[in-house]
């Protein structure tokens, strides 16, 4: 049987290298030249896991999976975290296993340090390139099954459309980056794991190429959006420098173990941090969050430092950015500790903005970073369109309104050894592979004139402004309407700006060349026209959540000392959209039942 895997980051990599050891025939497609290059090679921090400390101990699965489900303030699936948090230990043997290079004791046990949100050490690292050192794991097992003819990799190629007969899915349609020709790729069962979509926002921490085309073209064929507005703000990135940049950078989570995060306690001060004592110094998550301090989970941590900003107190030339300052754990510690933890982290800060962390505190301001929405998907991973599975950042599992940090490495990783290669099996058992030939060809022309009569439609368009032009206008507009914070006014008004500025996309937008081969800009054009119709989806999610939860912050719902004020009566569910063609979205809800953990409110304090 053919199954085709759409994406070959640490879920896709995973889920094809593992299906094809099972027997499968596997083509997976990539976007990028090679799964290598996938965004999860970013990953710097680490990967959560329960690792039992004797036989039976059952604790840390339990801490770990309440971590979860309260980290994301209550709105994910109960269940799914469960296995979540069983799962995750056999990762880390499998990952071991495959050789990765995790970080290591003086006795040869694996290290682990703390990251946001939990009070307990159990993330797993490799220095500061966890994700890199997973993902080549991942890889190696990817390239055995190559060499073995059971994975065929087809890179440099953009899914753009589905291939469906009576509502199932049988393939998909992609266009050669390379020679502009468009492909029908058919197969019984298809994996989507094609990432986040917090390039939205033009400016973001992921790879410049992460893009929502097929979960938004999958959503316009039949397949529910969930959360769509649940983005994650991370709040320790290296600050724009100016307007032409395109990316941001993350400073990994892990350096808040030993970086306090401080500003001047008076307003625009413009003294260097060097001159300013101790006493004039605000270190704000730990005067707010005494048990949890630094390491309070993300959407706080940026929600503060947002404000703080917002209230004159930021540093740096524009007053919006904040120390985080390695001074003291550096003389508790000394120097060659802290470079050996974070070495490379330190070398990135250094090459980027120029200071020595060493010898001066970073400056860091929040940035998009993590969307915890994504395609809905069952217990086993399949979205409402029957045979199309969805792994990792593109589907909304369980990460709820904000997802704890190294949640997601280890999210990705269940999802592509652990459970689809066992959750396709039972529902491929239980179909009728026998489609005719005919019907299968009809649906591949349609689909593919689908796909011709999009590009058509952008490269005569023939106007005046490059995509990065559009792109950055609508990067504008979510972050502050439906940024860190949101308000009905605010939102109502970014829909009307996203709705001008898509009608100014389809008459002003240019294609440098009519010709649709080798087009690196049409290849965006098409990435943007998605994210303009998506970021109306995330609007219209926003108004809807009359809540505040997790990442999710609506400013007419906040106690009096500026926390989330959720609302479990009216929205403990996922709420779960339908696309209608030319009409109103239609909103599904999947009712949120805990039964090991009762709601309370989020307390970091
Ligand atoms: C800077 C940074 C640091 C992070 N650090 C951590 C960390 O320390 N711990 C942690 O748990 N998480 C971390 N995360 C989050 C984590 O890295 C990601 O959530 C995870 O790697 C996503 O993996 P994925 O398999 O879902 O997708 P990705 O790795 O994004 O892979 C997507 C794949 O899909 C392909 N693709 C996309 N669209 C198409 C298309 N239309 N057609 C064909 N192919 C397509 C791409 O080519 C790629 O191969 C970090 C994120 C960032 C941005």
């Amino acid at each position: 049987m053919q199954i085709v895997v759409v994406g070959g980051g640490l879920s896709g990599s995973a889920a094809a290298a593992t299906l094809a050891e099972q027997g499968y025939q596997v083509k997976l497609i990539t976007y990028h030249d090679s799964p290598r290059r996938a965004h999860s090679v970013a990953a710097q921090g680490g990967i959560n896991a329960a690792r039992p400390m004797k036989e039976g101990d059952l604790d840390g699965i339990n801490q770990l999976f309440q971590d979860t489900v309260r980290g994301g303030d209550f709105r994910a699936r109960e269940a799914s975290c469960q296995r979540l948090a069983e799962i995750s230990s056999s990762i880390i043997d499998q990952c071991v296993a495959q050789g990765v290079p995790f970080a290591r004791e003086y006795d040869g046990t694996l290290a682990t340090r703390r990251f946001g949100g939990a009070l307990v050490s159990r993330t797993f690292y490799a220095r500061g390139q966890t994700g890199q050192q997973l993902l080549y794991g991942a890889y190696q097992s990817l390239m055995r099954q190559v060499a073995n003819n059971r994975v065929k990799l087809l890179p440099r190629r953009d899914v753009l459309e589905l291939i469906k007969v009576n509502g199932v899915i049988k393939g998909v349609v992609s266009r050669n980056l390379l020679n502009g020709d468009l492909e029908v790729y058919t197969a019984s069962a298809v994996i989507f794991a094609t990432g986040g979509y917090s390039n939205i926002y033009f400016l973001s921490t992921n790879s410049i190429k992460s893009n929502a085309s097929a979960i938004w073209r999958a959503h316009r064929q039949g397949a529910f959006f969930a959360n769509p507005c649940f983005t994650q703000i991370h709040p320790t990135c290296i600050p724009t420098g100016d307007s032409y940049q395109s990316k941001l950078t993350l400073m990994s989570e892990s350096l808040r173990n030993d970086g306090r995060i401080w500003l001047p306690n008076q307003v625009h001060d413009g003294r260097q941090p060097s001159d300013i004592p101790e006493i004039e110094r605000d270190y704000f998550l730990e005067r707010l969050y005494p048990s949890y301090g630094n390491m309070v989970p993300r959407d706080l941590a940026s929600r503060r430092a947002k404000e703080l900003c917002d209230a004159g107190f930021g540093v740096g030339k524009d007053g919006r950015t904040v120390y985080l300052d390695l001074r003291d754990a550096i003389r508790e510690k000394g120097p060659e500790d802290i470079r050996s933890k974070y070495g490379n982290l330190i070398e990135m800060y250094e090459r980027i903005v120029g200071d020595d962390p060493l010898s001066m505190p970073m400056r860091i301001y929040p940035a998009p970073h993590y969307t915890m929405g994504g395609l809905w998907v069952d217990y086993n991973l399949m979205s409402t369109i029957p045979g199309l599975f969805v792994l990792g950042e593109a589907n909304c599992t369980v990460h709820g309104a904000n997802r704890l940090g190294a949640n997601a490495l280890l999210q990705c990783l269940a999802d592509g050894y652990f459970i689809v290669p066992s959750s396709i099996n039972a529902w491929l058992a239980g179909q009728n592979v026998s489609t005719s030939t005919k019907s299968i060809e009809d649906a591949c022309k349609d689909a593919l004139a689908i796909t011709r009569k999009r590009i058509d439609k952008i490269i005569k368009v023939n106007g005046h402004n490059p995509v990065d032009f559009y792109h950055r206008e609508l990067g504008k507009i979510m972050i502050n309407r439906c940024g860190i914070s949101r308000n009905k006014d605010g939102l109502i008004a970014g829909m009307k700006e996203v709705k001008i500025l898509q009608d100014e996309f389809y008459h002003g937008v240019r294609i440098p060349s009519a010709v649709d081969g080798l087009n690196p800009e049409l290849e965006k054009a098409m990435k943007v026209a998605d994210f303009l119709e998506l970021a109306q989806l995330m609007i219209t999610d926003a108004l809807a959540r009359e809540e505040s939860c997790g990442a999710h912050f609506r400013e007419e719902h906040q106690t009096l000392e500026g926390e989330a004020m959720r609302d479990d009566q009216n929205y403990s569910h996922i709420a779960a959209w339908e696309y209608v063609k030319g009409g109103k979205p239609i909103k599904h809800l999947e009712a949120l039942l805990f039964t090991n953990l009762k709601p309370t409110s989020r307390s970091y304090k």
